[in-house]
């Protein structure tokens, strides 16, 4: 076993394909289906959101998919990321197990979330896509948009969740600094923003009203394309970088993961370090466990029913099949506003009913108290959405020391907190909630789910 702390690759083991899991799987995942239908969509149901290419690797099977070489340029700004050994957070907590974590906080937005920006970009200007219009909550997707657009010269427009757009002003101002335009959602600007504010008009907004305001300007405008975040197999495929560094530099580390961590909102970043691992069990037998860190104020994996529903509020999206909470459902005001989604990756969903990867749910004191452990020991300030996944990994250490057992952990840090210190600090002042999920709402948005002949 390697005594290192941190293990670092050469810009030359920046992977050169993204890896599909759909190629792996013993049954592909559902089709996405027309609202009004019932049938599989088609290209052309969705050439007018998205470029023809990232359509294509929405429904590819191809195990490997090709990173083009202008993409792989960017990435050598923070790519490869690092991967370090907690040693003094073992130390601090008196496990028995090795943790390691694989840290996406490096990037220029502080998140894992310019892997597939950059990607989305460069695909939409090989087509010619003069601008992007998009939502975000916390505002990490917004300036990792913001920045890969900046690259590449394309206007951007972030629908911004109202709450978080007063909350996180740093945020918005990061965006600024890149170029982009931010509007707070619900916006005046669009119909599916207008019908949302005449009938709230202080409505504090969601990523599903905010989703749909931002595909509205897509679908209205011929120069200008859609990108989303999260959620979507191409996202998810993009994310894969992570977990394909990973493997290479626990090999450097003379280790292999028992037990794969990610927190999970739309699931990008739990699948970018999951799937490489979960397809190496399917390809080649060496076990895994991988496990979904959700928070259980809007708890998809854990609560939700596996059904088709909208990605959005407003009901412009076409129907994915996923664990959801219903598309009207709004989840309570906490802090990792990244995991205040209704719903959760279809291929993630589909893993989960293949009973490939674990689920749990965490409320929000344990996590930031789990997120100022691991500050305190091994200095990065996590952003609260990951404390979701050291609060996991913590657990599963401290488990191993009751069983007596050392398995090796590994988790993704999918961001650093900088912009997220409000949140800090109202933790320390003990003003946070552990806020459930109102059952009878919960009840409510999924009496409406649409309703599908083929189920
Ligand atoms: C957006 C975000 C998440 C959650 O989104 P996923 O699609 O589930 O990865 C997690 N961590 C950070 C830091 C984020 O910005």
């Amino acid at each position: 076993m390697s005594e290192h702390t941190k293990y670092l690759l050469g810009e030359g083991k920046i992977p050169h394909a993204w890896y599909n899991i759909v190629a792996d799987l013993p049954s592909p995942p559902p089709p996405v289906l027309h609202p009004g239908t019932g049938q599989p969509v088609g290209p052309s149901d969705l050439a007018p959101l998205f470029p023809m290419a990232l359509i294509g690797q929405e429904v590819s099977a191809e195990r490997q998919v090709e990173i083009p070489t202008p993409v792989r340029d960017i990435y050598r700004l923070w790519r490869p990321t690092p991967l370090y050994r907690a040693r003094r957070l073992e130390k601090a907590i008196g496990t028995t197990a090795r943790i390691f974590y694989k840290y996406e906080g490096v990037s220029p937005a502080g998140s894992h979330k310019p892997n597939t920006a950059v990607a989305q970009a460069f695909y939409n200007k090989e087509e010619g896509v003069a601008k992007l219009s998009t939502e975000t909550g916390a505002g990490q997707w917004g300036s990792s948009l913001a920045f890969a657009g900046a690259l590449f010269g394309l206007e951007v427009k972030v629908y911004m969740v109202k709450v978080s757009y007063n909350q996180k002003p740093y945020r918005r101002a990061l965006m600024e600094t890149y170029g982009a335009k931010c509007v707070a959602s619900p916006s005046n600007e669009t119909d599916s923003g207008k019908a949302i504010l005449k009938k709230h008009p202080d409505s504090p907004g969601s990523l599903g009203i905010a989703i749909s305001e931002a595909v509205e300007v897509a679908a209205k405008n011929p120069d200008t394309k859609y990108a989303l975040g999260s959620v979507l197999n191409h996202v998810l495929m993009h994310q894969t970088v992570i977990g394909l560094e990973a493997i290479e530099q626990m090999e450097e580390a003379e280790a292999y993961p028992d037990v794969v961590i990610g927190c999970a909102g739309g699931g990008s970043n739990f699948a970018g370090i999951a799937f490489p691992f979960i397809g190496k069990a399917l390809r080649e037998k060496k076990s895994v466990r991988a496990i979904a860190v959700e928070p259980a104020a809007c708890p998809s994996l854990t609560r939700g029913k596996y059904a088709f529903d909208f990605g959005d509020t407003g009901h412009l999206t076409p129907l994915v099949k996923m664990h959801t909470l219903g598309s009207e459902f709004i989840p309570p005001g906490f802090h990792a506003g990244g995991l205040r989604y209704h719903g959760m990756a279809p291929l993630v969903s589909h893993l989960k009913e293949l009973g490939l990867i674990e689920a749990r749910a965490y409320h929000q004191n344990p996590c930031f108290e789990a997120g100022v452990q691991f500050a305190r020991h091994e200095g990065i300030v996590p952003a609260p959405e990951t404390t979701h996944a050291i609060r996991a990994a913590i657990d599963e250490a401290l488990k191993a020391r009751e069983e007596g057992k050392s398995p090796t952990i590994l988790f993704n840090l999918s961001g650093h907190g900088h912009f997220d210190m409000q949140a800090y600090s109202d933790y320390f002042a003990g003003k946070l909630e552990d806020q459930d999920y109102d059952p009878k709402a919960l009840e409510a948005s999924l009496a409406h789910l649409p309703k599908v002949a083929a189920e």
